[in-house]
């Protein structure tokens, strides 16, 4: 079996500036089905807007749905979510002294930052918006803060659509990363025979982690840096960037996807 695990917002999902092409997400559809890969969206969002993100785009459902950043993992078999309860045991068992609420309260006296909505944290993740122009001191101040003392992981995106910055807290075991290799493992799946496509912040690990990564041409440059760093330093990590051309797509979002898992051989045309 081969899995395919993709971001959803701005790499699966064309709700970024570039334009979209006509078709690629019908086509990503007709592909998964054929090729029965295994289908795994990973994404920043809760169940409910990743739910409205199926309906609004028209993406097929996935087998799993690692959301919330990595914190939850859900299984969609017959028309219904189940959660994955041995996920949420794995991450309190592996990270002892993550405490949301604690994190919360160290926190608080930082400028430049607000709590998200409720919707948006749980009890394993605590996220904030950002003043981005401040980031660097905010990021310096929520270092000294908080840095090593909760089994935490600190990750900051660039939400170029909103302008904002996004600040997440989550515990070190439980990230887009790890939820995609305990997914992987619990399959009998190796990790280079799982792709993993990506756009910016926070996709940073699963793209360094070993899996057959693939970036969209959209990837922010942020990312695109940080990844070229890390393959620099590991020349054994496999990472691909879609340049569009491929089958007359753009290499944008969905057609990057696509392009992806062509690369990787996840689809053929045989
Ligand atoms: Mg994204």
């Amino acid at each position: 079996m081969r899995i395919l695990a993709t971001d959803l917002d701005r790499t699966l999902l064309p709700n970024g500036s570039w334009p979209p092409d006509p078709g690629a997400i019908d086509l990503f559809n007709e592909l998964t089905e054929r090729h029965g890969v295994l289908v795994v969206y990973v994404t920043g969002r809760n169940l409910d807007l990743a739910e409205n993100a199926i309906k609004e785009y028209g993406i097929r459902y996935p087998h799993m749905l690692i959301g919330d950043v990595g914190t939850s993992i859900r299984k969609y078999e017959q028309g219904t979510w189940a959660t994955h309860g041995g996920w949420e045991a794995h991450i309190r068992q592996t990270s002892p002294r993550w405490d949301a609420q604690a994190v919360r309260a160290a926190i608080r006296s930082v400028d430049g930052i607000s709590e998200q909505e409720s919707e948006h944290c749980s009890a394993f993740k605590q996220s904030y918006y950002v003043d981005h122009a401040r980031n660097e001191t905010v990021l310096q101040m929520v270092d000294e803060l908080v840095k090593g003392k909760f089994d935490e992981v600190i990750v900051y995106s660039y939400d170029s659509q909103s302008g904002q910055g996004l600040l997440d807290f989550l515990p070190h075991s439980a990230t887009k990363q790890t939820a995609l290799e305990y997914v992987a493992d619990e399959h009998g799946v190796n990790k280079t025979d799982v792709v993993f496509c990506g756009d910016s912040g926070n996709d940073i690990f699963p793209l360094t982690a070993g899996f057959s990564g693939v970036l969209v041409r959209n990837a922010d440059e942020q990312l695109v840096k940080n990844v070229k760093q890390a393959t620099d330093t590991n020349p054994a990590l496999r990472v691909y960037f879609a340049t569009g051309g491929f089958k007359g797509l753009s290499g944008f979002y969905t057609s990057g996807v696509i392009e992806g898992a062509y690369h990787y051989g996840l689809f053929h045309d045989d």
